[in-house]
């Protein structure tokens, strides 16, 4: 009856039989027993209730006559819980959760890092916690410093001159940077028209550029995957806002020619914007402020380990190079003259605010603590440890999978479905697979130049031992995808909701949860017109 069930395809069980659900033995995960879980609502019985309240002492207030119009009688279908049926449900479903603290996110493009709990103590500190957006500046010393020196490290791991941590994510990120280019040639009396993106880009870029009022241009990659210089010489003209790279790629290759790249822009005008998204192969190696790089964005929630995607809000400040900083976001973050910080609303060239106070404030702190938990030599060994680790399951895994770009790895690896594919069996099938053993699936299928791809980050956060146990998991399933494909074109098979129907999750998504009639306090009508 639950709406995922509906969408369950019918293939999975039959057409595999239990004992044969592996090829080889998973060294990590088991089929556990937590128990089933039905919504909160199917739970819900009329009358009762997680509280008791003593017998009002005061004279009982006339609702209707206080709050009028805005009383609402209409809250039918809320589910009514005893404390511990709420408490059990939540904690149960907790347990359906896969989880950085039970195992790697092989995700790549994402940096799916571990978030040291160091950066939740120190977002915990009372006077950082209960702080208020609208204190004055003299009772936000504290709150501007952390601020102000995030701002300083971002400058000097980028190497840029100016700042603004207000975007709220890596795309929000893009569109005040992008916006900031379009207001610098408009500055000089002509917005231009295109922006050039790789065809590796992520799909951020070209919808980026597109929202800002640019018409997008595609812009080939050459066969190591990086940008192809001729076409880059076609493409560039005096209508040519910016180009948008991603550095290194999304196939996890560092832009060897990204001096020249920045030079054929700058000949003409154009500027060239950084999608920062994959700094973690950079920080403490070489910075995008020292080779062309006029402005970036970087993802706090990627790369300085601040919770990612349904974790917390996400923060994407902005960095650039002096020529674009009357551009940035009102208000600035600056030490006035008697030494004070505080903020700086007069600023006429702004694109104006991107985001409401001074963006997402529990995530500088968290970034910050992570930034000086490391150390400028810590930062270092990070990046070296991430290039390691993706280098190392390339390694191991090269042979059993095709490798589509030969080029040298950084952070992240990219193989294909090339070999498996001719069993029929696609990327999607083995990240699904890879739920069996125990893993979050790698992102599939993208980058789209890599037909069936396969896309691998480690991080840095990951041992020997976590990444030697993700190898065997892709080696065997690799040996399935040869012995037995139909085992893995119908996983997973061991966990609660097996493959599910894409197309009609998609196409007849069930969105709202309605009562059965047989309830009677949760009638469909008043249900459908809560819920
Ligand atoms: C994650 C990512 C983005 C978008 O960042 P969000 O914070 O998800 O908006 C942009 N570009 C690349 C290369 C990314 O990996």
């Amino acid at each position: 009856m639950t709406p995922t069930a509906t969408l369950e395809a019918p293939v999975a069980e039959s057409t595999v039989a239990k004992a044969a659900l592996f090829v080889g033995t998973p060294r990590k995960a088991t089929t556990h027993t937590s128990q089933n879980e039905g919504l909160i609502f199917e739970k819900s019985s009329p009358g009762k209730k997680a509280y008791r309240m003593d017998a009002l002492d005061v004279p009982a207030v006339d609702a209707a006559a206080l709050l009028g119009d805005s009383l609402r009688n209409d809250l039918g279908a809320m589910p009514e819980l005893s404390e511990i049926e709420i408490v059990r449900h939540f904690t149960r479903l907790s347990t359906w959760n896969y989880a950085i603290d039970l195992g790697m996110f092989p995700l790549g493009s994402c940096t799916m890092k571990y978030n040291g709990r160091v950066n939740e103590a120190v977002s915990r500190i009372e006077g950082i916690a209960e702080a208020h957006p609208y204190q004055p500046e003299q009772l936000s010393q504290g709150a501007l410093r952390i601020m102000h020196q995030l701002q300083h490290c971002l400058l000097e791991i980028t190497g840029m001159d100016a700042i603004t941590l207000q975007p709220a994510a890596g795309a929000h990120g893009e569109f005040t940077g992008v916006l900031m280019i379009r207001a610098y040639h408009e500055s000089k009396g002509n917005a231009r028209r295109k922006v050039l993106v790789p065809d590796s880009a992520h799909g951020t870029n070209p919808a980026t550029a597109a929202v800002v009022g640019y018409q997008v241009e595609n812009l080939k990659s050459n066969a190591e995957g990086g940008v192809d210089l001729e076409a880059l010489r076609a493409a560039v003209d005096d209508d040519t806002a910016a180009l948008m790279l991603t550095n290194p790629s999304t196939i996890g290759v560092f832009e060897s020619q990204i001096q020249e790249i920045a030079d054929i822009l700058h000949a003409e005008g154009a500027l060239l914007y950084m999608d920062g998204a994959n700094m973690n192969a950079l920080v403490g190696k070489t910075r995008p402020g020292d080779f062309g790089v006029d402005v970036m964005h970087l993802n706090l929630h990627k790369t300085f380990s601040t919770p990612h995607g349904g974790g917390g809000p996400g923060s994407g400040p902005v960095a650039c190079k002096a020529i674009l900083e009357p551009f940035l976001p009102a208000p600035l973050v600056v030490k006035k003259a008697d030494g004070v910080l505080g903020f700086d609303f007069d600023r006429p060239h702004s694109v104006g605010r991107v985001r409401m106070f001074y963006g997402n404030f529990g995530m500088f702190v968290r970034a910050l603590a992570y930034i000086l938990a490391n150390g400028p030599d810590g930062l270092r060994q990070t990046t070296e440890d991430a290039v390691l680790n993706a280098n190392y399951i390339r390694a191991k895994l090269d042979g059993h999978f095709e490798l589509p770009y030969k080029t040298a790895s950084m952070h992240e690896v990219v193989f294909s479905d090339k070999l498996q594919a001719t069993n029929g069996v696609k990327t999607g099938d083995m990240g699904k697979r890879l739920i069996d053993y125990g893993f979050h699936a790698y992102t599939t299928s993208f980058p789209l130049i890599v037909s069936g791809a396969m896309m691998i980050e480690p991080t840095e956060s990951e041992s020997r031992e976590e990444l030697d146990l993700l190898i065997d998991a892709l080696q065997q399933i690799a040996r399935e995808a040869a012995e037995n494909p139909e085992l893995v074109k119908t996983a997973p098979h061991t966990t609660r909701i097996r493959r599910l129907d894409e197309v009609g999750a998609a196409r007849k998504p069930v969105l709202r949860w309605k009562a059965p009639p047989a309830k009677e306090s949760l009638t469909p009508d008043s249900a459908a017109k809560e819920w």
